[in-house]
């Protein structure tokens, strides 16, 4: 156990030696270095230093580490990579963090039953090779972010990104999933909890728990493993992109094409997104104002053909004109986060903001985000400050999930509270618009959890009180404890 500078209260010193005859002195620290690491996650909240940091192997010792907890009501913090973007760090004060991410096995890629089961400390980037070498992948490929982004952490967000107009958020991949509820006990989720069935099918066993540990932000249980559906990797794809005259013209096309239900990207671009990938080097989109982005993926060229033609006919309909599709191809291949670096070339760092709403409610919230930026206009130039509406996403056909950034200067003194101010501002106003959202925090989760019906709150907090006697699983994570 590392415990160089570490400053920790006698009865935290007992819980660390207990956590080390668990797991073994390697994978226990209170190293003030060590903690100073893991006390930040993306969002611009202030950093908060846990008490100590563990790293399970294995279900089991997941399990021991939470009964050990109880027995001193000793809150504990799961953790994949660390990239919230809303601010989960708030709960890791006098926290047992559990890092995650040596559970990283992909367990079994079973192509006769199409499922996958993995640890889920594993990456969406390693799941994605792994399949692609067999042939097969998950319908949602993934957040952005998966080449560090574990499978844990985005199901507790419901994240998506890649395939999530047709597939939806990750969630939507799952069948059945381990977790290690707050007591230490361990259940099986999906046909998993017949211990005999196969883990293929999510519905039919009685009433389905696998909700209750999705998108939850790992308040119900710390999920050890889960299994998902896959699909076979698409032989042929096409690529499709418009101009469009305005806003209204986007949407119009991007409903469209939405309802063909047939490609598994759909993405509209503002004007500043057109014309920063213009600048770096895709010429076609340069000076464009509105731009629609259309991936469609088929097993052979013969199938692809006669889909991107009949959703071509569905943009082309509402008036909007074809421009090449460098960028779009440039993006695919799952190219994850590559193309959106966490700093800006001038060296900035973005903090984001997503709202998921109806395809034709974006123009309000287009309305809302110009609305905040005039607001904080002269604080931006004050401290530097770069907000930009950047572009949505189709999700489930139906969705759009608005992107915004604000990029800042670290060390801009008084630069980071102004986000702060900015940003919170922003969810309460897409939350008071009825703008969901998916990554939780504490920024967004007791926001969320404000917004629900009281009917709803003490249903979810009789939950929590019955899985969670002690409380001990990030407290205050959604108001429920
Ligand atoms: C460059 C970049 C691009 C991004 N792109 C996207 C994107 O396209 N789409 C998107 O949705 N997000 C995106 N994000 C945000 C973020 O990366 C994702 O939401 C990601 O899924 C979080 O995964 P993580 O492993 O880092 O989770 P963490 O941040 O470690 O954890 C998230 C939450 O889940 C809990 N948790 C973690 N593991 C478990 C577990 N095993 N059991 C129970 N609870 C657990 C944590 O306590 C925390 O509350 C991006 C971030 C970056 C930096």
């Amino acid at each position: 156990m590392n415990l160089r500078g570490s400053r920790l209260s006698q009865e935290a010193g007992e819980i660390v030696k207990k956590l080390t005859s668990i797991l073994g002195e390697k994978y226990v620290t209170a190293s003030l270095p060590d903690l100073i690491a893991y006390s930040c996650d993306i969002s611009p909240e202030p950093r908060v230093l846990p008490d100590v940091v563990v790293r399970p192997k294995t279900t089991e010792e997941v399990a021991e580490i939470l009964k050990e907890a109880n027995k001193t009501k000793k809150p504990v913090v799961p953790r994949g990579a660390g990239t919230c973007p809303a601010g989960f760090i708030k709960y890791q004060k006098n926290a047992i963090v559990v890092d995650m991410t040596r559970m990283d096995e992909i367990i079994d890629i079973n192509e006769k039953e199409m499922t996958v089961t993995v640890e889920c400390g594993v990456t969406w980037g390693k799941l994605y090779y792994e399949l692609r070498k067999k042939g097969w992948r998950v319908g949602s490929y993934g957040p952005g972010s998966a080449l560090s982004a574990t499978v844990g952490g985005a199901l507790s967000h419901h994240s998506l990104a890649y395939g999530c107009a047709k597939y939806g958020s990750v969630s939507e991949n799952v069948t059945s999933l381990e977790v290690v509820l707050p007591t230490g006990a361990i259940i099986n989720t999906g046909s998993g909890a017949y211990p005999h069935a196969k883990k293929a099918q999510r519905y039919g066993i009685g009433p389905d728990l696998t909700g209750l540990f999705l998108g939850e932000g790992g308040a119900f249980g710390i999920k050890t493993k889960a299994t998902m559906m896959i699909h076979p990797f698409p032989e042929a794809v096409r690529f499709l992109c418009y101009e469009a005259e305005n806003l209204k013209q986007l949407l119009d096309a991007t409903y469209e094409v939405s309802k063909t239900r047939i490609p598994s990207d759909i993405l509209g671009f503002n004007p500043w997104l057109n014309n920063a990938l213009g600048e770096a080097g895709f010429k076609s989109l340069l000076g464009k104002d509105y731009t629609l982005h259309v991936v469609i993926e088929a097993p052979n060229d013969k199938v692809a053909d006669a889909q991107a033609e009949y959703v071509d006919n569905a943009a082309k309909k509402t008036g909007v004109k074809e421009v090449g599709a460098e960028w779009l191809k440039f993006f695919y291949y799952p190219r994850f986060a590559e193309w959106w670096p966490r700093t800006s070339p001038k060296g900035k760092r973005w903090y984001a903001w997503c709202n998921k709403i109806p395809i034709y409610d974006y123009l309000r919230t287009h309305e809302l985000i110009e609305e905040l930026f005039n607001k904080y206009k002269d604080e931006c130039e004050k401290y530097q400050l770069e907000p930009y509406d950047v572009m949505y996403f189709v999700v489930d056909w139906n969705t759009v999930d608005a992107l915004l950034l604000v990029y800042a200067w670290d060390d801009v003194p008084g630069a980071r509270e102004v986000v702060r101010k900015m940003w919170r501002e922003g969810f309460e106003r897409f939350v008071a618009e009825g703008g969901i959202h998916y990554w939780l925090g504490s920024a967004v989760g007791e926001l969320v959890a404000r917004n629900w019906a009281s009917e709803y709150r003490e249903t979810l907090r009789a939950i929590k009180k019955v899985l969670d006697p002690n409380g001990i699983l990030i407290p205050g994570m959604l108001l429920l404890t």
